[in-house]
């Protein structure tokens, strides 16, 4: 019967074919088991800062996000030279939550949008560099030629590749009613629940752009964490829902990239 419903869903596919009462009725509880994960983790003093690296598009050229791939593996390369681990959305939650860490050097990485080119650049990554990232998606987007198709996305998330909210139709959020912005946040997420088998506790806002209801709408539509394109490293002074990031620009060298992960 699962295996019939999932070939109805994959069907359904385009994403946006799928009616928003279907999605919100099959909505998942938001609880996030901190527990397990941090059984062996150090508490710290201070209240602990890291940074969320934050790419777009892996390419040699492309609009001014773009980082090409040779760039990307070094930054890997060196990160896991300097023994850093890389945390999932559920281990960024439970940092940030308890104030706990699994070793000194931590770091998120995220790539927003869900360009195509990000299925060769993340495949490998868990076994070449023992990495993990998170791609923040559009779900609208995954019927565009340029964009993860549902199928690279569902192959990526078996590759250690956690797949998050970054809206529907990837709309400035503050330029929204709050119903609107309402649909864009929940639609999103109760598709990539669905398809995905998962609790999507994390998003991206577009852009980075929000206003003051926008963290409240995130955190009621079932999200634990929300980033955004404000400069710096991350920590629970942010407020779990405006987390600061960490922009990698083509074309550093190893010697600006390790200023800013070090110091945002
Ligand atoms: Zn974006």
């Amino acid at each position: 019967m699962k295996k019939i419903m999932a070939l109805i869903a994959a069907i359904l596919l385009s994403w946006n074919c799928l009616p928003t009462n279907t999605i919100s009725a099959s909505k998942t509880s938001s609880h996030v088991n901190t527990q397990h994960i941090s059984r062996h983790w150090k508490k710290s003093k201070d209240n602990i800062k890291f940074p969320i690296l934050m790419y777009h598009s892996i390419a040699p050229t492309g609009n001014s996000l773009n980082v090409p791939i040779e760039q990307f593996r070094e930054e890997l390369s060196y990160l896991k030279r300097k023994h850093f681990y890389f945390l999932t959305p559920e281990e960024a939650y439970t940092v940030l939550k308890t104030n706990k860490k699994p070793r000194k050097n931590i770091v998120w990485v995220t790539l927003d949008d869900g360009y195509k080119n990000n299925f060769d650049a993340l495949k490998n990554i868990h076994k070449n560099y023992k990495a993990k990232a998170t791609v923040f998606d559009i779900i609208n987007s995954q019927n565009a030629s340029s964009f993860l198709s549902y199928y690279q996305i569902k192959a990526l998330k078996e590759s250690h590749i956690a797949i998050q909210n970054h809206t529907f139709h990837h709309l400035e959020l503050n330029k929204l009613s709050n119903d609107k912005q309402i649909e864009e946040i929940d639609r999103a997420k109760n598709s990539l629940d669905i398809f995905l088998h998962q609790n999507t506790i994390s998003m991206a806002y577009p852009a980075g752009r929000y206003n003051q209801t926008t963290p409240l709408i995130a955190r009621d539509t079932g999200h634990k964490l929300a980033v955004t394109t404000n400069e710096g490293l991350a920590s629970r002074d942010n407020g779990l829902l405006t987390l600061n990031r960490v922009r990698v620009n083509k074309g550093i060298g190893l010697q600006e990239f390790e200023r800013i992960i070090n110091h945002g």
